[in-house]
């Protein structure tokens, strides 16, 4: 669950959860160090502080829950330390990087791979796995490719992957050559990562290198301790201790002036809020390699997340802006370039680069606009009274003058609600009174009573309900998934209820 949770708890007069973040000596889950949440009810904290998974947004997947001012007896803090040990993999990384010698070494006949338990298999423990299902005569182009031998992960609400389309990865790789980086944290990426390192180890003159950070361990089974880290970036943990963390700033330092660049594709269901303070982290942890030359530089970003999420990483990095390119991905149906027309992706780059410097290719439509020194989609056109190329989506979007702004194709402007919106939406009458605190004059979403954050969640919220186009990603996508209210009957009602 609770990566979603102030997000997603914050359903029209219903109470919400917000996140307060990692605090000094929080317990631990298998995950790492739990984060801090509250219950909100009309945007106010009401009720006890909470503990909950920083990874998980599914209890199946992690039930870590405690109260802030819960007393933990001795005997459950010993059986939770001998729980988060006896739930971390069985091999470790050290000896998965030992069974890989081992495993190249095989002659083909004797290289498999056990597909329900992902893991490459060493002769002598065949027997073990003989009624798993394998797969054999594992090249070593398929170890090359590990996102390809490896199943995604499918959990909807915990850990989808959805793995770039080559095309995508291949125009992520040559943007990031062509503007002169030379070292990627590839965090959550681990497609881009497998895409650098096959290349670097066929072609002689590549000189990228890439250290990915991720929270699925199988991938420790492919790459050494200096090419992949277990992390976890809900709360920036390091899951291999001081000596991961180390490998990290190691690689972030150089000194031959090789540029480093961070490139993250987080799960869409996270909270924006726990990312963000954890990419600060790892930007801190960049800037304090103390080169020359850093001045007050950040360290250049590329931050891959749907563009209705614009406002929200806005407001953590105001230094960013959001590209027109859209992100494809593979084993995503509605995200795919398809044969009979595109189905446009909505996910986007968001970048503290100058957006003049991210050139996107003109072969699929993009093209530059001299007022606003950016590359923007084919459909996207200048309005002369925003005086921007307000698109967001790629369709070309139309001013309205009651509004004072662009809006989507599809809207009309309603007298009633004074706003844009689609044709058969529902009012939401401003003389019936707030919602919220039921004063006349303001709508629930502009409702001052409202926390800022809880304000920002709700304009997200409101963002994608009012998205006919993203209700189509919701199907696949876990960030809009709620739990059926059939499930919600089985819950405990002590705990705090994250989905909406
Ligand atoms: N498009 C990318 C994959 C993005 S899917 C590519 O093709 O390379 C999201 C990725 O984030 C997955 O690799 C997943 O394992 C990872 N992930 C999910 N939750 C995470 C967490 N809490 N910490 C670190 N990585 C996580
Ligand atoms: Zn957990
Ligand atoms: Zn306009
Ligand atoms: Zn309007
Ligand atoms: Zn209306």
């Amino acid at each position: 669950m609770a990566a979603g949770g102030a997000e997603r708890g914050c359903g029209p007069g219903s109470g919400g959860v917000a996140l307060l973040g990692l605090a000094p000596g929080a317990p631990r889950c298998p995950h790492g160090p739990a984060l801090l949440f509250v219950k909100t009810s009309q945007g106010k904290e009401e009720g006890r502080r909470f503990y909950a998974c920083s990874a998980c947004r599914d209890r199946k997947d992690c039930n870590f829950f405690q109260w802030e001012d819960e007393k933990v007896s001795e005997t459950r803090l010993a059986a939770r330390e001998e729980y988060n040990r006896s739930h971390q993999p069985s091999f470790t990384h050290r000896q998965n990087v030992e069974r890989y010698k081992d495993f190249v070494l095989l002659p083909l006949s004797k290289r498999r791979f056990c597909q329900e338990c992902q893991q490459l298999l060493l002769p002598a423990e065949w027997e073990k796995h003989s009624d798993h299902q394998f797969l054999c005569d594992i090249s070593t182009a398929q170890l090359k490719s590990p996102s390809q031998l490896l199943c995604p992960l499918e959990n909807k609400k915990t850990n989808a992957q959805y793995l770039f389309a080559d095309r995508s990865c291949q125009f992520l790789l040559d943007l990031i050559i062509d503007l002169g980086f030379r070292q990627v944290l590839s965090v959550g990426t681990p497609r881009l990562h497998e895409m650098i390192q096959s290349k670097a180890s066929q072609e002689e003159d590549f000189r990228v290198r890439s250290l990915l950070l991720d929270i699925d361990f199988r991938y420790s089974q492919f790459y050494t301790e200096d090419e992949f880290c277990h992390y976890n970036m809900f709360n920036d943990y390091f899951f291999g201790g001081e000596a991961a963390r180390e490998t990290c700033r190691k690689f972030l330092y150089r000194d031959n002036g090789e540029r480093v660049i961070m490139v993250t594709d987080p799960p869409f269901g996270g909270l924006v809020e726990a990312l963000a303070s954890s990419f600060k982290k790892l930007m801190a942890m960049w800037k304090e390699t103390e080169r020359r030359g850093h001045n007050n530089q950040e360290m250049p970003m590329f931050w891959i997340f749907p563009y209705f999420f614009e406002s929200r990483i806005l407001e953590f990095f105001p230094s960013f802006s959001m590209m027109d390119y859209q992100v494809d991905y593979d084993n995503h149906a509605l995200y795919k370039h398809g044969k009979t027309g595109r189905r446009q992706s909505p996910v986007r780059i968001f970048t503290n680069l100058t957006p003049s410097m991210v050139v996107l290719p003109v072969e699929e439509g993009y093209r530059f606009c001299t007022i606003c020194q950016r590359y923007i989609s084919s459909g996207n056109q200048h309005c002369e009274i925003c005086n921007s190329c307000t698109s967001k989506d790629g369709r070309r979007w139309k001013h309205c003058v009651l509004c004072k702004k662009c809006v989507k194709p599809s809207w009309f402007h309603c007298n009633n609600c004074n706003s844009c919106a689609l044709q058969n939406h529902t009012c939401e009458k401003t003389d019936a009174g707030c919602f919220v605190c039921g004063k006349a004059g303001h709508k629930r979403s502009t409702c001052p009573s409202l926390s800022r954050t809880r304000r920002a969640c709700k304009a997200d919220k409101k963002a994608k309900a009012e998205n006919s186009e993203e209700s189509k990603y919701a199907v696949k996508r876990p960030i809009f998934s709620r739990k059926k209210v059939k499930n919600k009957k089985k819950k405990k009602k002590k705990r705090p209820d994250f989905a909406c």
